[in-house]
């Protein structure tokens, strides 16, 4: 737990979410400006600001979620695929400095970019 972490906050229940699937290590829940339906954020619960900072066991923990909800999230919302990724750092876009994975389905012709536009 980090003072003033607002995904701390969510951990600990005193910032509301949509839980998605919790295990011992792992939160996933629904992101609060969602870039398409079911835009679902993984975390570690133990506080870390940026990937490096995370034990390989928790990586892996968390890496396994990301693994086993994505395809779930698709089919909830009827998805063709998904962006999976995580922005790390300031200078990455990280707005929020607790380590978390963006999935975002993406539908057939949304128009959207592939991460591989970044910066292009
Ligand atoms: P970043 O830019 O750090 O990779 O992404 C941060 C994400 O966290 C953004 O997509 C933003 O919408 C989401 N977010 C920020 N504050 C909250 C919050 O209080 N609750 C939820 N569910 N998502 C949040």
């Amino acid at each position: 737990m980090s003072d003033d972490c607002i995904f701390c906050s969510i951990v600990d229940g005193e910032i509301p979410a949509r839980t998605v699937h919790e295990t011992d290590d792992v939160l996933a829940f629904l992101d609060a400006n969602p870039l398409a339906p079911g835009h679902t954020l993984v975390i570690p619960k133990a506080h870390a600001a940026r990937v490096g900072d995370l034990d390989a066991d928790l990586a892996s923990a968390v890496f396994d979620t990301v693994a086993a909800i994505t395809p779930e999230i698709e089919a909830a919302v009827d998805a063709d695929g998904a962006n999976v990724g995580l922005n790390d750092g300031e200078a990455a876009g990280q707005e929020v400095p607790h380590v978390h994975i963006h999935a975002v389905p993406r539908f057939d012709g949304d128009g959207g970019a592939p991460i591989h536009a970044v910066g292009g």
